[in-house]
């Protein structure tokens, strides 16, 4: 038997490690408080009425709550036009008392994304999207990290996964998670594949992987064909899985609580790793829910708290 077969895949405790962050950047929150009398502030704006979009804010806005920060939730209405929301974002970074400005993606079609991110103040872009931002990490000078990225590196060092001189493949290219996972992760001196929907014999390539990220936005597309026995998988996904043939399938002996959220709330969520398949294989394997998810909550605390020490020039 090789290594990993025949055993379940560790958990990544996405959890435990969200937590820890968090408890950091509420600590840091703290200080600045103390000694500067500065409370971090996040300003979420959310544009029309896309429920998950309503459901992430929502969250956020908890979250800075509970870690002592600041916060404020603008909704505007799907009619909202690129030349209303450039003025709210304008407003956002003329406030002295305003470190963070996050505008919820994606937009209603017709408002211009990058219009919007580029508006944004750089020194109060923590979600990294920027495009100083991105040309700032790309360089590899101090800046505002894309959460969701920098929670995966996160992620694997706290839980003590070796990155240096390992094979990453990431499966998925965009600019918010593929693109700048990729580039973290070689400059921690991995040796980084990126694949996506035109690569030739995915499952090949794929293989070769100690480390595997998966942002493909496809439910359990990653199968147990694509995954190196022992190596580590990070399933970025989030799909939502209503049928419950499909989440017997996905679940396998596990599926008995999944079915029951199904029943209650209407749906279960699934990665983009086909989770029963994969943790017979992998040596290490993200849970969803309670893995990326969290993380990507907890990096944008931390952006926020730094942002507004870093924008203030204070120790
Ligand atoms: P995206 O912008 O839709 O990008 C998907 C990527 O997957 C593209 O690069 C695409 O390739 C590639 N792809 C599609 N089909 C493929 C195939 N058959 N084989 C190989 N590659 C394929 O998605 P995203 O924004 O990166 O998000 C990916 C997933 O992560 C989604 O489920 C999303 O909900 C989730 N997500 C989670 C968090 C979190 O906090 N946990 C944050 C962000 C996103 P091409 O470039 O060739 O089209």
């Amino acid at each position: 038997m090789t290594e990993g077969e025949g055993t379940k895949a560790r958990k990544l405790d996405g959890a435990r490690v969200a937590a820890e962050i968090k408890r950091e950047a509420a600590e840091e929150a703290a200080r600045l408080r103390r000694e500067h009398g500065v409370i971090p502030r996040l300003v979420v704006v959310r544009v029309g009425d896309d429920p998950a979009s309503a459901v992430y804010v929502r969250n956020k806005v908890k979250v800075c709550e509970e870690l002592g920060l600041g916060s404020e939730h603008i909704a505007l209405t799907e009619e909202t036009t690129t030349a209303e929301l450039l003025k709210v974002v304008d407003a956002l970074n003329r406030r002295e008392d305003v470190d963070g400005v996050l505008v919820q993606l994606p937009l209603p079609k017709g408002v211009e994304e990058f219009r919007i991110i580029s508006a944004i103040d750089p020194a109060k872009d923590v979600d990294g999207f920027h495009p100083l931002s991105v040309g700032r990490m790309m360089l590899r000078q101090p800046t505002l990290l894309p959460c969701t990225p920098a929670g995966i590196v996160e992620l694997l060092v706290r839980e003590g996964v070796e990155i240096k001189g390992e094979r990453v493949c990431v499966v998925g290219r965009s600019n918010v998670v593929g693109r700048p996972v990729a580039e973290l992760l070689l400059q921690r001196d991995a040796t980084v594949t990126i694949c996506h929907s035109r690569t030739r014999r995915l499952a090949e390539v794929t293989r070769e992987a100690d480390i595997l990220i998966v942002a493909v936005g496809r439910a359990g597309f990653i199968r147990a064909e694509h995954v190196r026995a022992g190596a580590t998988v990070v399933d970025v996904g989030m799909n939502k899985l209503t049928d419950e043939r499909e989440v017997r399938d996905f679940f396998g002996g596990d599926a008995e609580k999944r079915l029951k959220a199904v029943r209650e709330r209407g749906f279960t969520l699934v990665g983009d790793v086909h989770p029963a398949e994969v943790e017979r294989v992998a040596g290490g394997l993200t849970p969803v829910p309670g893995g990326v998810g969290l993380l990507t909550v907890a990096m944008l605390m931390r952006n926020t708290v730094e942002a507004a020490r870093a924008r203030r020039g204070l120790g």
